[in-house]
């Protein structure tokens, strides 16, 4: 399986649950979304760390930056959990898929359900739609089902990785700052 990772802390309670139904799955960190470049390392880096915590094979892709900005050009005003996320996740899922066919994988997933931010729906049902257009099968998933979130953190802070206070491109960052704002200015 290709594991594709959108960030440690959500991979932690994935890679936990696929090995426990037997799955040693190949790690995929493909993120362009994330702005911007010392957040990418960081979060990178704290891939990395988990990859060899959990004695996994990661295969990271640093590119994709200009094709990501192509995809979510016409969306990047709307607000988190609009149309611009769901063009943002179909591009990073469609390179998972293509890389993970043109490999020779048997199947794909991603980590990204583990986010309570994230609507597991839409997510599987672009799977789904990538299955049928790569000939290759994808998982679907809802790992924060199950208190797979809450676990999730409790993973992070065991294995000390990196969590991020924002979900990834620059209006995510903006966004997550316009809101400090304005909690500070109503106490
Ligand atoms: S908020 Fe997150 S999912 Fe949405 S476009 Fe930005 S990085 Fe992508």
């Amino acid at each position: 399986m290709l594991l594709h990772v959108c960030c440690a802390p959500d991979a932690t309670v994935a890679v936990e649950r696929l090995r426990m139904a037997k799955i040693e799955p190949v790690l995929f960190f493909y993120n362009p979304n994330i702005e911007p470049e010392e957040e990418f390392d960081r979060r990178l880096q704290a891939v990395v760390k988990l990859s060899q915590l959990c004695n996994l094979k990661l295969i990271a892709l640093e590119k994709g930056k200009e094709e990501w900005h192509k995809s979510v050009a016409d969306f990047l005003n709307l607000g988190e959990r609009s149309k611009r996320c769901e063009e943002c996740i179909r591009h990073r899922l469609i390179v998972t898929a293509q890389f993970a066919s043109d490999m020779g994988y048997g199947v794909f997933a991603t980590t990204l359900t583990t986010s309570p931010k994230k609507d597991a729906k839409l997510i599987n049902s672009i799977g789904a739609e990538l299955e049928k257009q790569f000939k290759i099968s994808y998982m679907p998933s809802d790992f924060k089902k199950k208190d797979g979130f809450l676990r999730s953190v409790q993973l992070s802070r065991e294995l000390g990785l990196y969590r991020q206070n924002y979900c990834g491109c620059l209006r995510s960052l903006q966004e997550r700052e316009e809101k400090n704002a304005l909690r500070a200015r109503q106490r």
